[in-house]
């Protein structure tokens, strides 16, 4: 049994090495990703339900590795996050995201991603700042989407850090809405412009009576805080027709397009205007 021990040890000693090397080699790739230029951004369309028209594009994260192809986002912002990547990272995400933008109609928006780890080290309000202004974009048209973790760790820090952004006069929405410990007292803590419904309650909410009820809980909600509500995952005409009935009042999600690059921003917005 002892030999038996010895050997688990070892192989879990050798998994071990293994998953640090890979991480390393993550991390120094992720490094170089920056100076090679190899990120890019894809903007996927967010519909208003009354007009029927685009009112937003989310700025996604794409790699564009030289060898093993487009590397979803998934596969990298957690190690990006770990090592503090994500700060050099997602200003670049910031500054591209608000360039980009400024050549699109004005009444549409972009709506950015921001780690926690961004709001560490005071700097996140300046960095916004300055992208809005090298671009010429209105504040306005920038939504800065936020996970509850921004409010889990440090909060009063991060809700000051919050109040600096709102206050340069971008939107700031709650993203992943419903999938956290305590989402509703996150909606009491900051006045949030938009909620954003997680894609786990749009999946099923044709199917099952529990999922209809909370999206139709969480739109009233949203609503009578004079939010906007936003069904993320939207697939189906079924699906659309429910969350609409439900009071969501835009719509993101593969049935009106998937993430496309910044060229194919203009047709996308053509395509869904003749839909
Ligand atoms: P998210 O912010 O919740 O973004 C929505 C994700 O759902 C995107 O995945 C999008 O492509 C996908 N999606 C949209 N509509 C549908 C649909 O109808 N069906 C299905 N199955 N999926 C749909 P993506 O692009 O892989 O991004 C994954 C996550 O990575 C994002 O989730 C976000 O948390 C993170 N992320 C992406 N870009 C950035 C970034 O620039 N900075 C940071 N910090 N995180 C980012
Ligand atoms: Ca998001
Ligand atoms: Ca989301
Ligand atoms: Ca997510």
């Amino acid at each position: 049994a002892k030999e038996d021990g010895r050997g688990v040890a070892r192989f879990f000693q050798a998994d071990m090495d293994a998953k640090v090397q890979a991480r390393r080699e993550l991390e120094m790739d992720l490094r170089a990703a920056l100076v090679r230029g190899e990120f890019e951004l894809h903007y996927q369309p967010v519909v208003a339900v009354e007009s029927g028209e685009v009112s937003a594009f989310e700025a996604l994260l794409r790699w564009r590795h030289p060898t093993r192809g487009m590397v979803p986002p998934d596969r990298f912002i957690p190690v990006a996050e770990q090592v503090g990547l994500i700060v050099p990272i997602g200003e670049w995400v910031l500054r591209t995201a608000c360039r980009e933008a400024a050549n699109w109609p004005a009444t549409i928006r972009v709506a950015v991603n921001l780690s926690a780890v961004q709001f560490k080290g005071g700097k996140l309000a300046a960095i916004v700042a300055s992208a809005l202004a090298e671009a010429g974009l209105a504040p306005r048209r920038l939504e800065l989407e936020i996970t509850e973790s921004v409010l889990l760790r440090d909060s009063d820090s991060n809700l000051n850090h919050l109040n600096q952004l709102r206050a340069l006069g971008t939107r700031i929405s709650m993203d992943d809405f419903g999938t956290g410990y305590s989402s509703l007292s996150y909606l009491r803590s900051f006045p949030f412009d938009k909620i954003k419904i997680d894609r786990s309650f749009v999946k099923d909410v044709a199917g099952s009576q529990g999922d209809g009820a909370i999206v139709r809980a969480v739109a009233g909600l949203g609503t009578s805080l004079g939010m906007i509500t936003t069904a993320e995952g939207v697939e189906t005409r079924e699906q659309l027709a429910r969350v609409v009935a439900d009071g969501c009042t835009e719509i993101q999600g593969y049935l009106f397009g998937r993430p496309v690059p910044a060229g194919e921003v203009q047709d996308t917005l053509e395509r869904i205007r003749l839909m």
